[in-house]
């Protein structure tokens, strides 16, 4: 353990990484590859007293600082040039309460570890698919994943968050919220997006048992994609909620459309829930196959593994199937794509029982409850002379698209959403503006896009 003292005033406690130290580079840098910032601190903190210590510390000289966990937010949020990074990923125990059938989880932890701890003793919390992607960020924004229509999204099954505020004019303090105490803070950790309020250290989840779950992967060829791309959209939310599922159209330099999902039920089951996608052009591979839940997990997170390191990407909701036109959008977006890494990705979230709709869309500062399908459009690069060129297909894209879909999912931000809180936070801006002006009035917790302070919304 290291400490820093300036002058008189709160010491920086934890592992402290400064420019000049070996471990430097790799402790700057970020998932996407598109942001190379440069820290002046990076404090890796090992407890609760050291986040404490690092918000004061910033706070007594002025340093602004961002926090972080898994490093996979899309527009870098959680770093900074020339401040300080309080980075929360060496905090990562896992201590599961099997008689309560609750998990306390740090939140340094990363999905993959967060799964094989819980399927140790089979239990699972519905998450997203990307083994590193920090449970901290993925929950604050909500966490969608192949559990969602049966058991909701991450933050759904969010019973309590200890969380480190900013406190009077120069400190900061734990505090915990649950339905009891600050349920204002428990409702906004619940979809209300990294970063805003506070650093939240530990979660405490609702997991539920688990053991073996089907799996399925349909490949067709782009031939049939106005074939395909309507009857998945039609039927993922009809189908049974124990059946979450994807579909990805590659870009045509690629040609295919995939279609994957997890039933929690027999592989027999799952073959005859998916007879209508195999009835729906020429299938050219198809695979469905029963295994332990862990394996199912380290199959939907092969997508994400080895991708281009640079990427631009947007997000949107569906509130009904997309019409030929949008179809017609997607053809043609995909017919002159900047490469063969740029994509359209979809999710099912909504419909026949699923517990995501059941929620409100004001029982939780995650608005979006009544979306059938959630998209992601993303490109994807290496070297820096293409990136113009893929941000701006991404952007027109979105802006094609806007007629059929909605809005946008805060853990998919994107920096060129002019009313990004109306988009991310729908009827619920003003309630989070409300809750950050609570907790966090001088607008200690701030970035791009972080919760304004200000009154009124720019509705
Ligand atoms: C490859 C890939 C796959 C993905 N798959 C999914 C998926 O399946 N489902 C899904 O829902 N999302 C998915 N996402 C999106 C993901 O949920 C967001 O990127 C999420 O914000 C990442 O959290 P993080 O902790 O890894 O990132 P970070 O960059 O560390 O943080 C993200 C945001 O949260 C803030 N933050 C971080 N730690 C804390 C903390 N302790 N307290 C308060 N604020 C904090 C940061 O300041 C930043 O604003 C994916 C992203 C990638 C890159």
């Amino acid at each position: 353990m290291t400490q820093k003292r300036n002058t008189a005033g709160t010491p920086l406690t934890g592992r402290i990484v400064v420019p000049g130290n070996p471990s430097y580079n790799a402790a700057r840098m970020e998932y996407n590859r598109r942001f190379s910032k440069f820290p002046r601190i990076i404090v890796f903190c090992q407890r609760t007293q050291d986040v404490i210590n690092a918000v004061k510390w910033a706070r007594e000289r002025g340093v602004r600082f961002r926090v972080r966990s898994g490093r996979h937010s899309y527009e870098g949020f959680s770093s900074v040039n020339g401040g300080l990074i309080i980075d929360v990923s060496e905090m990562n125990s896992v201590k599961v309460d099997r008689k309560n059938m609750v998990a306390h989880i740090q939140t340094g932890n990363p999905l993959a570890r967060v799964y094989r701890k819980l399927w140790n003793k089979r239990l699972a919390l519905p998450g997203g698919t990307a083994p590193d992607v920090g449970i901290a960020g993925l929950t604050l924004g909500g966490g969608i994943g192949l559990l969602s229509r049966k058991y909701g999204l991450t933050c759904d099954n969010l019973k309590q968050v200890k969380m480190v505020v900013a406190s009077g004019r120069r400190g900061a303090k734990p505090i915990i919220a649950n339905e009891k105490k600050h349920s204002d803070l428990l409702w906004a950790s619940r979809g209300g997006g990294g970063g805003n309020f506070g650093i939240a250290t530990e979660y405490t989840f609702r997991v539920r048992p688990i053991q073996n779950v089907s799996i399925y992967s349909i490949t067709w060829k782009w031939r049939d994609l106005e074939k395909v791309f309507p009857a998945w959209q039609r039927w993922a939310p009809a189908v049974t909620n124990r059946l979450t599922s994807t579909i990805e159209v590659a870009a045509k330099q690629v040609g295919t459309i995939v279609s994957t999902g997890q039933l929690l039920g027999s592989g027999e089951e799952l073959r005859r829930f998916i007879q209508p996608l195999l009835q729906t052009g020429n299938p050219v591979k198809v695979m469905v196959r029963t295994v332990p839940f862990i394996e199912a997990t380290q199959f939907f997170a092969q997508g994400d593994l080895n991708l281009e390191p640079k990427f631009k990407i947007t997000g949107a909701f569906g509130f009904k199937p997309l019409p030929r036109e949008g179809v017609r959008v997607i053809r043609d977006f995909l017919s002159h794509a900047p490469n063969q890494h740029s994509t359209v990705w979809c999710q099912s979230l909504g419909g026949a029982g699923s517990a995501v709709s059941r929620i409100s869309p004001t029982a939780t500062a995650y608005p979006h409850r009544k979306a059938e399908t959630v998209y992601e459009l993303s490109a994807r690069w290496r070297n820096d002379g293409e990136q113009q060129r893929n941000i701006q297909w991404v952007t027109r894209f979105r802006k094609a698209l806007r007629p059929f879909v909605k809005g946008d999912y805060v853990n998919f931000p994107d920096l060129q959403i002019k009313n990004w809180p109306k988009a991310y936070y729908g009827v619920n801006v003003n309630r989070l503006k409300r809750v950050k002006r609570k907790y966090d009035p001088h607008n200690v917790f701030r970035f791009a896009q972080s919760i304004p302070v200000g009154k009124k919304s720019r509705q």
